[in-house]
């Protein structure tokens, strides 16, 4: 493994901004682009030179920023392919299985739509950890904005993949209001009902519940689990697919 510094911050109402450092080459990311001041202001504080942006996809909370980041430092823009339409001034357009260096760490690109119709994720196997944008949550997913169920669980089930202790980085601090949903569709899981306790305790500190691992995430979150015999029973979903499970679970909760 690297030094590799990593800086997390919330920005806007509910994001978390990202900074990583690689302090043999000197190179900084920026995972995203929720707020460009406050991000810029990060990297001062650090001492940090922003030297790339790697955004997971189009959204404003996302790629807003990017503009405002790359006038003030020239850093690099690298953004999915997928979306390269909606995402202006991209230097470098990344697809499944491509790398993007930071300094000599190794980030490999995911496709995983679902969210979004282009959303990727940046992970970092000799790291072991994985910025997943609005993808997976800690406790929950994204909504399915543009893509199918099919996709954002096959996306989903890629993630689940990974091994056990990989950290996961999620843009947003949803968790409490995941483990209250989480909660309603898995009561009995004993693990979930840890976790949740864990996070309820944590927001009444006004601690981040981010980042999460695979292992946690596999243990309790619903959306992952879909497979899980208990959670069939209680949907009275024991003959379904799994992307008809995780479906929904998803549609209880836009609902919930
Ligand atoms: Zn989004
Ligand atoms: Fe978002």
């Amino acid at each position: 493994m690297s030094e590799l510094s990593i800086r997390q911050f919330p920005c806007l109402s509910d994001n978390y901004g990202f900074l990583i450092h690689d302090p043999a080459s000197g190179e900084t990311a920026t995972i995203d682009t929720p707020d460009a001041e406050h991000i810029l202001a990060e990297a001062k504080a650090a001492g940090w030179t922003i030297t790339q942006i790697w955004n997971t996809h189009h959204h404003f909370d996302h790629a807003g920023g990017n503009a405002a980041i790359k006038a003030a430092t020239g850093a690099r823009i690298v953004a999915p392919s997928y979306e390269r339409s909606r995402i202006p001034g991209i230097d470098l357009a990344v697809s499944e299985g491509d790398s993007v260096w930071l300094g000599n760490v190794e980030a490999k690109v995911m496709f995983t739509p679902g969210h979004t119709s282009g959303h990727i994720v940046y992970s970092l196997p000799g790291e072991n950890i994985a910025f997943v944008g609005d993808t997976m949550f800690a406790l929950g997913c994204g909504r399915l904005f543009e893509g199918t169920p099919q996709q954002m669980w096959a996306s989903l089930s890629r993630l689940a993949a990974l091994p056990d202790e990989t950290v996961i980085y999620c843009a947003h601090e949803y968790t409490a209001a995941n483990a209250r949903f989480a909660l309603s569709i898995d009561p009995d899981n004993g693990a979930l009902q840890t976790y949740a306790a864990g996070v309820y305790a944590k927001r009444a500190r006004g601690e981040a519940t981010v980042p999460t691992t695979v292992a946690a995430e596999k243990a309790a979150n619903p959306f992952v689990r879909a497979a899980d015999p208990v959670i069939r029973a209680r949907l009275d979903l024991a003959h379904a697919a799994d992307a008809e499970v995780f479906a929904e679970i998803r549609r209880r909760k836009d609902a919930f």
